[in-house]
């Protein structure tokens, strides 16, 4: 695409003591685009995600987001600039409200109008959370914390949104209904970095994909190439 570059990646390096989890990692996102990012259990996915986020301190490279160099700006400042993700396992706050919970989305944001109609905006993406609204968020099922977890993170306005596993430990039915809604935020304009353990599913809908292995990218192209690729479907797909 010949979209601006949002999010740029180049050498990225992360090590735990002395694991090395990420090895020297390269990629782009483009505006408007959904780019997932599959791999096994333990190929650094995650890793790279909260590096990005500055959740996780980096040993080498550099991050590019809007044109600036994050090297030391804060995982709140990223928020505060339009880089949020989705943890793993959701996080939403499980003894608040699903509308509180959204509103603490919104945390860093001044203008009450415009949260509240975002609020009503993510009811209508969501007609689950509404029906939900004033329960506590730890009485839903997993598949529907995971929407509020994402509705949560459109709250704070996101210019690149990060979903790490978003389908991990849902039944299939969920999944579907995961992917439905990853579809329909993408087609609201919203970037999208997609990390996923479903190969098949995140690169079916995705427009450029990664694949990494042991810390490294090892393959990178058109999401539906890859999904066609020999050896991605031996490795990922099962056959
Ligand atoms: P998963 O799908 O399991 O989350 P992943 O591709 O996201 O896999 P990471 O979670 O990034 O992979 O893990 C990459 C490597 O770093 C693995 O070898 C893992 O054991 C290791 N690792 C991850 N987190 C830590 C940590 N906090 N301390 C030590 N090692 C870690």
């Amino acid at each position: 695409t010949s979209n601006p570059v949002l999010l740029k990646v180049r050498g990225l390096k992360v090590a735990y003591g002395g694991i090395q989890a990420v090895k020297g990692v390269d990629f782009e996102v483009h505006e408007g685009e959904l780019v997932s990012l599959i791999g096994s259990n333990g190929a650094g996915k995650t890793t790279t995600m909260k590096a990005v986020t500055a959740t996780q301190p980096i040993n080498d490279g550099h991050i590019e987001f809007l044109g600036e160099n994050l090297k030391g700006r804060g995982a709140w400042d990223l928020v505060a600039k339009g880089l949020v993700m989705v943890p793993e396992g959701r996080g939403v706050f499980t003894r608040q409200t699903i509308t509180d919970n959204l509103m603490l989305g919104a945390y860093l944001r001044k203008d009450k109008a415009g949260i509240l109609a975002d609020i009503e905006k993510m009811f209508s993406i969501f007609p689950r959370l509404r029906e939900r609204k004033d329960q506590l968020a730890g009485t839903m099922s997993g598949g529907e914390q995971q929407m509020l977890a994402m509705a949560r993170a459109l709250m704070a306005q996101p210019k690149v949104l990060l979903l790490d596993e978003p389908s991990m430990g849902l039944s299939p039915i969920m999944v579907d209904k995961i992917f439905e809604v990853v579809r329909d935020v993408y087609a609201m304009g919203v970037t999208i970095v997609l990390v996923e353990q479903n190969a098949s599913r995140a690169l079916a809908i995705a427009d450029r994909g990664y694949v990494m292995e042991s810390g490294i990218i090892t393959m990178t192209g058109p999401g539906q190439e890859l999904l066609a690729d020999p050896k991605v479907r031996a490795a990922y797909l099962g056959e």
